[in-house]
């Protein structure tokens, strides 16, 4: 998508901290860390949010899930704990409309969801 911040971050148009790259996933570090690890996992295709996914994308929802198990032992937080989360629209707090799973670690995270 022409005008997608994340699209640019897949096409190297703009710059971001790549951790992981696959055929069909990307990951990088986010710009505005709420945590001492936190990553973004996205689909390379665009797809807006969660709302969007038919079953055929079933198959790339669990490959971002365990993409996002695998960067959890890379970066050294499986054993303490993390959180994997999607926003999805206004009330959800979605800013960026490409599908994103923050993964989020390395201290103790706040116990209030909503
Ligand atoms: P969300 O509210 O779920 O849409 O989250 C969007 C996230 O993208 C926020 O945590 C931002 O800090 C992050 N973000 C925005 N621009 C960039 C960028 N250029 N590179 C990395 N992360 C970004
Ligand atoms: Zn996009």
């Amino acid at each position: 998508m022409a005008d997608c911040l994340f699209c640019k971050i897949v096409d190297r148009e703009i710059p971001g901290e790549i951790v992981f790259e696959d055929e069909q996933v990307l990951a990088f570090k986010d710009i505005n860390p709420l945590a001492p690890v936190h990553v973004l996992i996205i689909p390379k295709q665009h797809i807006s949010d969660l709302n969007e996914i038919t079953a055929n994308d079933e198959s790339l929802l669990g490959h971002l899930l365990a993409v996002s198990k695998e960067l959890a032992e890379k970066l050294g937080i499986a054993q303490s704990g993390y959180r994997v989360v999607t926003n999805i629209g206004k009330d959800g707090g979605q800013i960026i409309k490409h599908l994103h799973f923050h993964l989020l670690g390395g201290k103790e995270l706040g116990s209030k969801l909503g």
